[in-house]
């Protein structure tokens, strides 16, 4: 059971702002800062990915700007495949009114074909299957515990805002099982999700570590984040959580929480992608720093704000 829907402009009350440009609710508002956040996220930190703290504070000093390059070898402004598969499913979510696996699964394979800057190997491999066998969910793998679906709930949540708890499970379910078929990424991508439209619904962050944080910890111990400080944290969902959590809920605006996140190394881009996300959700637009927007990639900054907004306007019809 999956989540369908019209797409139906949303007619809520709106803002209306100096600056010329369009109009936002607060939603929309929030959604956008998400989206911008996740990109700008992984802008920062895949100049950094795959290196040590120690690596990074000889070449950086603290790393705190959008400056391309690491082993991508990236424009300044570029993204990452965090972004990219964000974008291609919440493309295909807009062109057909509804979230589920084969519509994922179409979209993450065009994705392919177009030849992605970079690729996760869990990713790949269960594509590829299921060009082979057309079934678009992934078999049950335990050790297909990668970030590959965490780092690209975001659509899934502006599209499912305001649906009952269970269709948002379903529907981060379909497109997490594209790829990564296993409890712990199925774990992480509903608790991002949940928490996402907890920020976007204007809750705090004290209420979403105690509805959202402790209850994951509770049902799988392994998320725990509370004693040992997360560095370098792999691709493994697990370390990626850990260190987006105890960056996020250890500073107080944007700028703090991913410059803390991505100075961890490792996989840099993706923890500055989620961590970005939430961020953006919860603190908003205005809370990001004029000289990252400014970098991000000009026609990334446009689809992830153009997808954001369609994609909140789409979810009204089901609020
Ligand atoms: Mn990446
Ligand atoms: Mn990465």
């Amino acid at each position: 059971m999956f989540w369908t829907g019209e797409l139906i402009a949303r007619s809520a009350p709106v803002r209306r702002r100096p600056t010329g440009e369009p109009p936002l609710s607060p939603l929309a508002e929030r959604a956008t800062a998400a989206y911008l956040g996740l990109a700008i996220g992984d802008a920062l930190g895949a100049s950094v990915e795959f290196m040590t703290p120690t690596e990074i504070r000889q070449q950086h000093g603290v790393h705190r700007d959008i400056v391309g390059g690491g082993w991508l070898r990236l424009k300044a402004g570029q993204v990452t495949d965090d972004t990219t598969m964000s974008l291609a499913l919440g493309d295909a979510i807009l062109a057909h009114g509804r979230v589920d696996a084969r519509v994922a699964a179409d979209a993450f394979d065009a994705w392919m074909r177009a030849k992605p800057v970079d690729i996760g190997n869990t990713v790949r491999r269960n594509l590829i299957t299921y060009r082979k066998t057309g079934n678009p969910e992934a078999p049950p793998s335990e050790h297909d515990a990668g970030n590959g679906a965490a780092m690209r709930v975001l659509p899934v949540a502006l599209a499912t805002v305001g649906q009952p708890e269970d269709a948002v499970r379903s529907a981060s379910a379909a497109q997490a099982h594209t790829t990564h078929h296993n409890p712990l990424s199925d774990a992480a991508c509903e608790v991002l999700t949940l928490m996402v439209q907890d920020f976007l619904a204007g809750q705090d962050a004290a209420a979403v570590k105690r509805q959202r944080v402790l209850p994951l910890i509770e049902r799988f111990p392994l998320f725990a984040c509370d004693r040992k400080r997360r560095d370098n944290p792999s691709g493994y969902v697990v370390e990626t959580l850990q260190a987006v959590f105890q960056a996020f809920f250890a500073t107080e605006n944007f700028e703090d929480c991913l410059i803390d996140v991505v100075n961890r190394g490792g996989d840099a881009d993706t923890t500055g992608a989620i961590a970005g996300m939430l961020a953006g959700a919860r603190y908003g637009l205005a809370a990001i720093p004029r000289r990252w927007r400014d970098a991000l990639d000009g026609n990334i900054q446009r689809r992830c704000r153009d997808q954001a907004q369609a994609l909140i306007a789409s979810s009204a019809s089901l609020a």
